[in-house]
Protein backbone atom coordinates (compact mmCIF):
# COMPACT_ATOMS: atom_id res chain seq x y z
CA UNK A 1 0.00 0.00 0.00
CA UNK A 2 1.20 3.70 -0.74
CA UNK A 3 2.41 5.03 2.71
CA UNK A 4 1.61 8.83 1.34
CA UNK A 5 -1.73 7.29 0.97
CA UNK A 6 -2.33 5.56 4.08
CA UNK A 7 -1.41 8.53 6.26
CA UNK A 8 -3.49 10.84 4.52
CA UNK A 9 -6.29 8.54 4.97
CA UNK A 10 -5.62 9.04 8.85
CA UNK A 11 -5.30 12.45 8.32
CA UNK A 12 -9.10 12.97 6.84
CA UNK A 13 -10.23 10.49 9.57
CA UNK A 14 -8.81 13.12 11.65
CA UNK A 15 -10.90 15.73 9.92
CA UNK A 16 -14.25 14.20 10.38
CA UNK A 17 -13.68 14.26 14.15
CA UNK A 18 -12.97 17.10 14.24
CA UNK A 19 -16.12 17.98 12.29
CA UNK A 20 -18.33 16.54 14.48
CA UNK A 21 -16.61 18.15 17.39
CA UNK A 22 -17.75 21.32 15.20
CA UNK A 23 -14.82 22.75 14.36
CA UNK A 24 -12.49 23.30 11.23
CA UNK A 25 -12.52 19.84 9.44
CA UNK A 26 -8.53 19.39 9.28
CA UNK A 27 -6.17 16.72 10.49
CA UNK A 28 -2.45 16.20 10.38
CA UNK A 29 -0.35 13.06 11.28
CA UNK A 30 3.16 13.24 11.16
CA UNK A 31 5.90 10.47 10.86
CA UNK A 32 9.35 9.50 10.85
CA UNK A 33 11.93 8.77 8.40
CA UNK A 34 10.62 4.73 8.60
CA UNK A 35 6.97 5.88 8.22
CA UNK A 36 6.32 5.00 12.03
CA UNK A 37 2.97 7.28 13.50
CA UNK A 38 5.04 9.99 15.65
CA UNK A 39 1.66 11.55 16.00
CA UNK A 40 -2.10 13.02 15.40
CA UNK A 41 -4.02 15.69 15.54
CA UNK A 42 -6.99 17.50 14.40
CA UNK A 43 -7.86 21.11 14.58
CA UNK A 44 -9.59 22.16 17.87
CA UNK A 45 -10.51 25.82 17.09
CA UNK A 46 -13.46 26.12 19.06
CA UNK A 47 -13.58 22.92 21.36
CA UNK A 48 -11.05 24.70 23.41
CA UNK A 49 -11.74 28.40 22.60
CA UNK A 50 -7.82 28.68 21.10
CA UNK A 51 -7.55 30.25 17.66
CA UNK A 52 -3.99 28.96 17.49
CA UNK A 53 -4.85 25.26 17.81
CA UNK A 54 -4.70 24.43 14.05
CA UNK A 55 -3.93 20.77 13.00
CA UNK A 56 -0.72 21.00 11.99
CA UNK A 57 0.35 22.70 15.17
CA UNK A 58 -1.87 20.27 17.25
CA UNK A 59 -0.07 17.13 15.74
CA UNK A 60 3.50 19.03 16.46
CA UNK A 61 2.91 19.42 20.11
CA UNK A 62 1.15 15.85 20.29
CA UNK A 63 4.69 15.09 18.99
CA UNK A 64 6.33 16.53 21.70
CA UNK A 65 10.32 16.10 22.38
CA UNK A 66 9.94 13.49 19.05
CA UNK A 67 10.52 16.51 16.73
CA UNK A 68 13.08 17.99 19.04
CA UNK A 69 15.23 14.73 19.02
CA UNK A 70 14.43 14.67 14.81
CA UNK A 71 16.16 17.95 15.06
CA UNK A 72 19.36 16.99 16.92
CA UNK A 73 19.68 13.82 14.88
CA UNK A 74 18.87 15.39 11.97
CA UNK A 75 15.90 12.50 11.45
CA UNK A 76 13.22 13.89 8.37
CA UNK A 77 10.04 13.93 9.63
CA UNK A 78 6.75 14.46 7.27
CA UNK A 79 4.08 15.93 8.41
CA UNK A 80 0.43 14.67 5.83
CA UNK A 81 -2.32 17.18 6.52
CA UNK A 82 -5.65 17.21 4.61
CA UNK A 83 -5.44 21.13 3.69
CA UNK A 84 -2.94 23.27 2.83
CA UNK A 85 -1.38 24.88 6.08
CA UNK A 86 -2.19 28.51 6.97
CA UNK A 87 0.77 31.08 7.70
CA UNK A 88 0.97 30.16 10.99
CA UNK A 89 1.12 26.20 10.32
CA UNK A 90 3.52 26.65 7.71
CA UNK A 91 5.97 28.92 10.08
CA UNK A 92 5.26 25.35 12.64
CA UNK A 93 6.64 23.38 10.32
CA UNK A 94 9.88 25.48 9.36
CA UNK A 95 10.50 25.52 13.68
CA UNK A 96 9.69 21.86 13.84
CA UNK A 97 11.99 21.06 11.29
CA UNK A 98 9.30 18.40 9.41
CA UNK A 99 11.11 17.94 5.65
CA UNK A 100 8.29 16.90 3.72
CA UNK A 101 5.01 17.82 3.79
CA UNK A 102 2.18 16.10 2.25
CA UNK A 103 -1.48 17.84 1.23
CA UNK A 104 -4.61 16.80 0.13
CA UNK A 105 -5.91 19.76 -1.06
CA UNK A 106 -4.67 23.26 -2.33
CA UNK A 107 -6.18 26.24 0.31
CA UNK A 108 -6.43 29.45 -2.46
CA UNK A 109 -9.23 30.82 -1.54
CA UNK A 110 -9.26 30.29 2.77
CA UNK A 111 -6.29 31.01 4.40
CA UNK A 112 -3.80 28.80 2.54
CA UNK A 113 0.09 29.72 3.31
CA UNK A 114 2.62 27.65 2.54
CA UNK A 115 3.07 28.53 -1.18
CA UNK A 116 2.56 32.02 -0.98
CA UNK A 117 5.65 32.23 1.56
CA UNK A 118 7.57 29.70 -0.12
CA UNK A 119 7.17 32.13 -3.55
CA UNK A 120 8.54 35.42 -1.20
CA UNK A 121 11.37 33.37 -1.52
CA UNK A 122 12.32 35.34 1.69
CA UNK A 123 12.70 31.58 3.59
CA UNK A 124 14.35 29.75 0.69
CA UNK A 125 17.27 28.23 2.53
CA UNK A 126 14.35 26.62 4.75
CA UNK A 127 12.04 25.53 2.05
CA UNK A 128 14.35 24.46 -0.29
CA UNK A 129 14.90 21.66 2.53
CA UNK A 130 11.73 20.85 2.49
CA UNK A 131 9.98 18.06 0.14
CA UNK A 132 5.97 19.26 -1.24
CA UNK A 133 3.40 17.29 -2.49
CA UNK A 134 0.31 18.67 -2.90
CA UNK A 135 -3.18 17.48 -4.20
CA UNK A 136 -1.41 13.66 -4.72
CA UNK A 137 -4.97 11.67 -4.64
CA UNK A 138 -7.98 12.43 -6.22
CA UNK A 139 -10.74 11.66 -4.71
CA UNK A 140 -9.18 11.93 -1.18
CA UNK A 141 -9.11 15.21 -2.14
CA UNK A 142 -12.99 15.23 -2.73
CA UNK A 143 -13.18 13.96 0.36
CA UNK A 144 -11.57 16.83 1.91
CA UNK A 145 -13.78 19.12 -0.50
CA UNK A 146 -16.85 17.28 1.02
CA UNK A 147 -15.69 17.74 4.78
CA UNK A 148 -15.06 21.47 3.77
CA UNK A 149 -18.65 22.15 2.29
CA UNK A 150 -20.20 20.26 5.55
CA UNK A 151 -18.04 23.03 7.66
CA UNK A 152 -19.94 25.68 5.44
CA UNK A 153 -23.28 24.85 7.20
CA UNK A 154 -22.11 24.14 11.08
CA UNK A 155 -23.29 26.91 13.34
CA UNK A 156 -19.55 27.23 14.82
CA UNK A 157 -18.23 28.71 11.07
CA UNK A 158 -17.70 32.14 11.49
CA UNK A 159 -20.60 33.41 8.56
CA UNK A 160 -23.09 31.30 10.17
CA UNK A 161 -21.82 33.21 13.80
CA UNK A 162 -22.85 36.34 12.51
CA UNK A 163 -25.55 35.82 10.41
CA UNK A 164 -27.22 34.20 13.45
CA UNK A 165 -26.06 37.82 15.37
CA UNK A 166 -27.70 39.54 12.82
CA UNK A 167 -31.00 37.75 12.92
ZN1 LIG B 1 -2.92 26.59 10.39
Amino acid sequence: MNLDRYYLEMALIEAEKALEENTYPIGAVIVDEKYKLIAKGRNRVHPQQDATAHAEIDAIRNAGEAILNAKVIREKFTIYTSLEPCPMCTGGILFANIKKVVWLLNDDLGFGGYRKIKATNVFDERFNEVELIEEPFEDLKKRQEELMEKWATNPNNVVNLRNALNK
